[in-house]
């Protein structure tokens, strides 16, 4: 890429309150080798169309506000450099979900789910007299799965989530087992319960779109069938009283 050259950005354009179905429209952008996808898309806001909508907060790619289909692909705006991907780009919203206007979409029912698993630490112990401690091992059994940045990336490409609106999906299992195998968390039966119902985790079918999906590596569907573990052994040993108190 030379200093700065032309770009086409193409990008669907929809506005369900006043347009009858969606649109590509095309804009001719400036680009340097640093100019990002969200760049770009400022450049049309602020000199060629003030009506584009489109979400973005941090612009470090830990937010997850500005996840969006870049050229066929889950990507966050933020950080795809456009020099990556080639002149031509097109931009869409996250597939699958209710679109508001533009690039924005709806998330309501992705963060319903989130709040379902309840997405906190509960201990019942007394609290300590400093902090709770976790030794490198037990903060180990989470590592990764506090990455996740709630971008919706793969809740948007499960076929799970797509055939069933009640499925939790990936984003919230993948919380619900970081907060379950969290040491300092005492509620397990009750989190247990809340990801074994019909729409839990037993409705994943390790499609691993979600896997493929995510922009910061993660991998829900690996999380998902460590839950699925859990959630085996502890029926188990409830079932079974030898198998927990060979456990102990
Ligand atoms: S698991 Fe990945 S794709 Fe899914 S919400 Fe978290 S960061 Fe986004």
């Amino acid at each position: 890429m030379k200093k700065k050259d032309g770009i086409s950005l193409t990008i669907l354009r929809s506005d369900p309150a006043k347009l009858a179905a969606p649109y590509y429209q095309t804009f001719s952008v400036e680009a340097t080798k640093d100019t990002t996808v969200l760049d770009a898309l400022f450049q049309v806001l602020e000199t060629q169309d003030h009506s584009l909508a489109f979400r973005y907060s941090c612009r470090s790619a830990v937010c997850g506000s500005c996840a969006m289909f870049i050229n066929g692909w889950y990507r966050l705006a933020c950080s795809t450099l456009i020099s990556q991907i080639g002149r031509d780009i097109v931009v869409q919203p996250l597939p699958h979900m209710p679109i508001i206007k533009d690039l924005v979409v709806d998330l309501s029912s992705f963060f319903e789910k989130y709040e379902v698993i309840k997405p906190y630490v509960v201990p019942t112990k007394p609290p300590p007299e400093k902090e709770w401690v976790q030794s490198p091992k037990e903060r180990s059994r989470i590592d990764y799965s506090t990455d996740c940045i709630m971008c919706a990336a793969c809740y948007s490409s499960c076929p799970m989530v797509w055939t069933g609106k009640r499925y939790l999906g990936p984003a919230a299992l993948l919380q619900a087992y970081r907060f379950a195998a969290d040491s300092r968390d005492d509620i397990l039966r009750d989190r247990l319960q809340v990801v074994s119902s019909e729409d839990g985790l037993w409705r994943c079918h390790t499609v691993f779109n979600c896997t493929e999906a995510c922009p910061k590596s993660l991998n829900p569907a690996r999380f998902i069938e460590n839950l699925k573990r859990t959630s085996t052994k502890e029926t188990l040993k409830a079932r079974i009283p030898f198998l927990a108190r060979s456990s102990r």
